[in-house]
């Protein structure tokens, strides 16, 4: 992201926006709930269920071939939902942002129709060592149909990326270069401007993983200058069922569909289709309407807030919340790059994750834990998973102090 600043210690002041969470106000087993989870699924503040609630009781038809009025409606919503996802990642048109149903399904779509099309066996992919799932999966299957070459990144100890090696591995052999933004089970920010820079100048195309960019810092994608950017609307408070494809026109133009269906044609005949423009090209069938006019919502909510705000209050967070578990006697501290975001993974000594995991969820403390669909990330670590707390904008500091009781509760039970 852009926007994050580098004061990672300052106090946390709290942002405030509890009250706008319903889903925070409740107990789980006979205490008040606290959500570090974020990273996994976001809360959805009352202005998106209300949103979602009023398309759905008032406005909801079909869009696009209708001409009814409910029809234009529900048009008019789904398309202002998109216009105003363009100006939230600052997308030069309409015509670059895919409605999908998340980010594992945007890049998908590239992986089929940007790059199957393109490889050629010897060819190579680049991912690195600190991906989801999401972003290796599917550029394994592309190779496999290709008999292009996936190729990994290696991180150091921190969980930061070998950025050297990465200028290294950047020959022309590689046809795509495919990074997360910012990693779920690390937390470490990778430098994208910078990383696109360095592939730009050997013509290789990235797409940008960007499912944890998004929430937590103002992205732009053309100062980025990346080729894609993918996100997911559940990861920013947002509805489930709804993410984003970036593009830039130039190469969305020239990629062939991905799926078949009703919307993303102009005229279909036996002896031959004529797809529909962008990006209706990329949104066969009935799309997810509700989902994106309450995504519609969450970025408004965003805004209102500002992302610089929520940036720094997270930073803060982080720096409190990294300190405290730190200072746990038999925690080992999982991701501890220089630039990081939101997230802190961590082990204890002789418990196993999921037992953690348990263990505060019984004092009312959600954190995840496990592989983070991020296997490889757990062997480099060699652990069979980690701890993951995760922070958002309506994270504060007695959130930070809960877990940290209840961990410490946790352990002496094993003692
Ligand atoms: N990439 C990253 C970095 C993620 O954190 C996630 C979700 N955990 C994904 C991709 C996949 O997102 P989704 O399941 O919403 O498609």
């Amino acid at each position: 992201m852009n926007s994050l600043p580098d004061t990672p210690f300052e106090a946390s002041a709290s942002l405030d926006v509890r009250a706008d969470f319903p889903a925070l106000h409740q107990e789980i087993n006979g205490r008040p709930l606290v959500y570090l989870d974020s990273a996994a699924s976001a809360q959805q503040p009352q202005v998106v269920i209300d949103a979602v609630s009023r398309y759905q009781s008032h406005d909801h038809a079909n869009v696009h071939r209708g001409v009814h009025t409910l029809s234009h409606r529900a048009t008019d919503a789904y398309e202002s939902a998109r216009n105003r996802i363009r100006a939230f990642i600052n997308a030069a048109s309409l015509s670059e942002v895919v409605f999908t149903k998340g980010t594992t399904e945007s890049i998908n779509l590239v992986a089929q129709s940007f790059a199957r099309p393109r490889l050629k066996p010897g060819d190579r992919i680049v991912v690195s060592h600190m991906e989801h799932h999401a972003n290796i999966v599917p550029w394994q299957i592309v190779c496999g149909q290709t008999g292009a070459e996936l190729v990994v990144t290696p991180i150091d100890e921190r969980g930061q990326l070998d950025l050297e090696a990465l200028d290294r591995q950047l020959d022309d052999r590689v046809a795509m270069l495919a990074i997360g933004h910012v990693s779920n089970a690390l937390g470490t920010i990778n430098p994208i401007a910078d990383i696109c820079r360095l592939a730009h100048e050997r013509d290789i195309p990235v797409l940008v993983d960007g499912a944890q960019g998004v929430p937590h810092g103002s992205v732009d994608v053309a100062a980025l200058g990346c080729d894609f950017y993918a996100f997911s609307g559940h990861k920013m408070f947002g509805p489930t069922g709804t993410g984003v494809l970036y593009g830039r026109e130039a190469l969305l133009e020239d990629m062939p569909p991905y799926q078949g269906g009703g919307d993303m044609i102009l005229e279909v005949r036996f002896d031959g289709t004529v797809y529909n423009e962008l990006p209706y090209k990329f949104e066969a069938g009935t799309p997810n309407i509700s989902g994106f006019v309450g995504l519609a919502a969450a970025v408004d909510y965003l805004e209102t807030i500002g992302m610089q705000r929520i940036a720094r209050h997270e930073q803060a967070l982080l720096g409190i919340l990294t300190k405290r578990l730190g200072d746990i006697p038999g925690v080992r501290l999982i991701g501890t790059a220089a630039h990081k975001a939101s997230v802190q993974s961590f082990v204890v000594e002789d418990i196993h994750p999921h037992d953690i995991g348990t263990l505060v969820d019984q004092q009312g403390v959600a954190i995840r834990t496990g592989h983070h669909c991020a296997m490889p990330v757990m062997q480099y670590f060699d652990v069979p998973g980690t701890a993951r707390a995760s922070l958002a904008l309506y994270n504060d500091e007695n959130d930070v102090d809960r877990l940290i009781a209840a961990l410490d509760r946790a352990i002496r039970m094993f003692q």
